[in-house]
């Protein structure tokens, strides 16, 4: 898929990161859901968020792609300040987020799911820009060119025509990645993209999620399948209680004590 690289991949630990995430806190009601949570997520890496259920790993997908605001704490994305931007801000500025339920339309075709997630000309994706100025005529042959082009990197092009009611989970999945990929993103923020999906389905999808990291997209990956994060992240953070209990290599965090008492359970 010919995109418009979000950067070179730069894998530099040094380097400014893809995201940074400082002592965010937010609260539902007294529950501190993400209580101090502060990480990063170098650039050009797959990184992997794992904890329990209730860890928070959700509301915090949720705070960075501005659906939620934090009480106090920093998000920065390549060292630019997220706090206050609302989620079409956060998603022009390079986010994009798949939800563990996927959210398509499912009385619409394919291939105008994904028509219907590029960006509108006030957007600030390298999209937009490249429509900016063009006759509608121009515009809708290069939308519709992004669109097979989609298609085709997600080897759905068969089922363009098809409603997506009438697509598998997995397929579903397929799709939503889909439709944040018509936004560009920088950054891809997926939460549990393959469970629940058949086996061939979810090595296709971690397939192209390897390529989008090939093109330098960097990937911060919700998975419960240890396993899998081990085999496919460089860096993994570890949540409970809302806090980052723990962040590092796959190596490391498979020696690190505290991570095998709370988490991976016994040892
Ligand atoms: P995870 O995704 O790691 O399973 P969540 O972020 O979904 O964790 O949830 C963290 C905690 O916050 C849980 O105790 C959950 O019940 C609570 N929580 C999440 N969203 C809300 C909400 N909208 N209102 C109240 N409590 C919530
Ligand atoms: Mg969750």
């Amino acid at each position: 898929m010919t995109l418009h690289p979000a950067s070179a991949s730069e894998s530099d630990p040094g380097s400014t990161p893809a995201l940074a995430v400082e002592d965010l806190v937010k609260t539902f009601g007294g529950l501190r859901a993400v209580d101090g949570a502060s990480f990063s997520v170098p650039a050009g890496s797959v990184t992997g968020l794992i904890g329990p259920n209730g860890a928070g790993k959700s509301t915090l997908f949720d705070l960075v792609t501005g659906v939620l605001s934090p009480e106090s704490g920093e998000i920065r994305l390549r060292g630019e300040r997220l706090v206050g931007r609302a989620p079409h801000e956060v998603a022009a500025a390079g986010v994009g987020r798949t939800f563990q339920t996927p959210k398509t339309f499912a009385g619409m075709s394919v291939a105008d799911n994904l028509a219907f997630a590029a960006p509108d000309q006030t957007g600030e994706s390298a999209l937009s820009a490249l429509l900016r100025g063009q006759t509608v005529a121009a515009e809708e042959r290069a939308l519709a060119e992004r669109v097979a082009e989609t298609l085709d990197f997600l080897d759905l092009s068969h089922l363009a025509d098809a409603y997506a009611r009438g697509l598998s989970g997995g397929q579903r999945k397929l799709l939503e990645l889909g439709r944040v990929l018509m936004l560009d993103p920088s950054l891809l923020m997926l939460d549990e993209p393959v469970a629940g999906v058949n086996p061939a389905l979810a090595d296709r999808l971690l397939d192209r999620v390897r390529a989008l990291n090939d093109e330098g997209r960097t990937v911060l990956l919700v998975e419960h399948d240890l396993d899998l994060v081990m085999r496919e992240c460089d860096y993994v953070v570890v949540m409970q209680d809302g806090t980052t209990l723990a962040t590092g290599t796959p190596e490391e965090i498979r020696a690190d004590d505290r991570v095998v008492d709370a988490y991976l359970g016994g040892g």
